[in-house]
């Protein structure tokens, strides 16, 4: 089916105004679900960084600083409104560049996107400060400041909701930005920064550069001496890397990372209710979500009624074009990322896995990078394949025979990013959410988000957390002020 809305060609946004490389440099945008080229991307590198943290930095002390609260609250109340007036042409956008159903890009994405503006702006309204009296000798008060400069740098498997998710406290709180979408999905970040050229952001206060990560506009941006501070989602290796360049300077860092994360079922859990969520935290975005349950642990007395109707109805969910109303899974990202899943489906038959639905790209799909979804049995903790993140639609399932038993399983792994827990016993929900290792754990639900929650990872998972207060912690510079009474 063909998308009513046309793809663009992506130049960078740098002090207020869309610009080419300085050597005219691109590289080609490919979409995922078709493997035709959708249009070119400017390619960025330390020139166009240097450009940008300037503008950034220049803004900080313009007409942005100078702006009431309520000025600032009203321009991201726009950028709101604008993103919703435009749902229809991000949401095609969003799903030529990932390959996701529109109906995903159209229902999730893009009104999330716009609602994080809305939430962020209404919550700055709210925040205060402290103020502590030391007995009659002093009173401190705290001001609360913009953090500077900002990078962003943003994975591509949902674009647009969590580039909003962190320019949108960022900018709340008066700081300025350089964002950095992924290379493989740069068309609605630069649609982002006409709507917020069009809602009064003054120039220079939102700069964007298209590139690639090493040695081009992601490193250069992360090892920017005028940059305070690095928000980052992304895989966990990349994390690594971001954190020594930005050492150099001693920035600030906020982390958002990989995951592998456990699906505990419980056999007194109402099942039907677990196999449709599950459906959805198992394969949505095929896979492609950080927060998705890809470790499935069930209890043994429940093991054989939960496979059977969790496959049945797996292999009831369509993959295909991401603009067909019936597909539920449309096109892995990219041709590098279909071989890297699919190597991992390979690993499971050697480290002696049964390949129980899928594991193969569906007939008549030859064009686009599409995978069925996978379900995997047969594997223990021990194997690679229920360790490292697969970040595809692609499960393992595990019986389990004593809570014990699965805590220490679902713990065993260096990532603690979610867990979703189904159960009916009460205090057991509450006995295994306190044992879980894990920045977000949801009891018999998954995906469920209410923004004013602290959101991020454990152990490898990530590094401090956002929603909320927990935003403007890492987005504001935080003063005391104590004054001898
Ligand atoms: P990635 O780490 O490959 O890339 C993310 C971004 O970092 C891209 O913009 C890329 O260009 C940039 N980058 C890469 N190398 C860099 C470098 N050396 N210096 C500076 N920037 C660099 O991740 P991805 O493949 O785009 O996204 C998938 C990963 O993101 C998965 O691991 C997933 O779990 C994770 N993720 C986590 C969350 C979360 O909230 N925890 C959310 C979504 C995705």
């Amino acid at each position: 089916m063909q998308p009513n809305v046309k793809p663009i060609d992506c130049l960078h946004f740098i002090n207020g105004e869309f610009v080419p490389s300085g050597n005219g440099a691109v590289f080609e945008n490919i979409n995922p679900a078709t493997e035709e080229v959708l249009g070119t991307v400017a390619l960025g590198g330390k020139e166009e960084i240097e450009l940008a943290v300037a503008a950034a930095k220049e803004a900080l002390k313009g007409p942005w600083k100078k702006m009431t609260a309520t000025e600032r609250v009203n321009i991201l109340r726009r950028v709101s409104e604008l993103i919703m007036e435009r749902l229809e042409e991000l949401a095609v956008l969003e799903s030529l560049d990932t390959g996701k159903p529109l109906w995903l890009s159209k229902s999730i994405d893009i009104p999330r996107s716009a609602y994080n503006f809305q939430f962020f702006a209404d919550y700055i309204r709210t925040l205060g400060t402290e103020a502590s009296q030391s007995d009659d000798i002093a009173l401190n008060y705290a001001i609360r400041r913009p953090l500077g400069v900002v990078g962003l740098i943003n994975p591509w498997n949902l674009p647009l909701l969590l580039l909003t998710w962190k320019l949108a406290p960022a900018l709340a709180a008066g700081n300025t930005v350089v964002m950095k979408p992924a290379e493989l999905t740069p068309m609605t970040a630069t649609v982002l920064a006409e709507i917020c050229r069009d809602a009064g952001v003054p120039a220079g206060v939102i700069n964007l550069v298209h590139g690639f990560g090493p040695d081009s506009a992601g490193a250069a941006l992360a090892e920017h001496p005028d940059v305070n501070g690095i928000s980052f989602t992304g895989e966990t290796t990349t994390g690594k890397i971001i954190m020594q360049t930005a050492a150099k300077s001693l920035k600030r860092l906020s982390y958002e990372l990989g995951g592998k994360n456990p699906n505990i079922i419980f056999a007194d859990s109402d099942l039907d209710e677990v196999i449709e969520t599950t459906l959805k935290s198992s394969f949505i975005n095929q896979g492609e979500v950080c927060l998705c349950g890809s470790r499935i642990y069930v209890e043994r007395s429940a093991y054989q009624a939960f496979l059977d109707k969790f496959v049945a109805k797996a292999k009831e969910l369509v993959v295909g074009d991401p603009f067909q109303e019936k597909t539920k899974v449309g096109a892995l990202i990219s041709e590098e990322h279909f071989h890297r899943v699919t190597s991992y489906i390979e690993l499971a038959k050697e480290e002696g896995g049964e390949i129980i639905l899928g594991g193969r790209r569906p007939e008549g799909l030859e064009k686009g990078y599409y995978l069925e979804p996978t379900i995997i049995t047969g594997l223990n903790n021990n194997c690679r394949v229920v360790k490292e993140e697969i970040f595809g639609p692609v499960v393992t399932v595990i019986p389990f025979d004593t809570e014990e038993e699965v805590i220490e399983a679902a713990n065993d792994t260096h990532y603690g990013l979610s867990a979703t827990i189904w159960t009916n016993n009460l205090r057991r929900a509450h006995r295994v959410a306190g044992q879980i290792e894990a920045g977000i754990i949801w009891v018999n639900t998954w995906f469920f988000r209410d923004l004013r929650t602290p959101f991020g990872g454990m152990k490898q998972s990530g590094i401090g957390r956002e929603g909320g207060v927990h935003s403007f912690e890492f987005y504001s510079e935080l003063t005391n002020v104590c004054i001898k009474l």
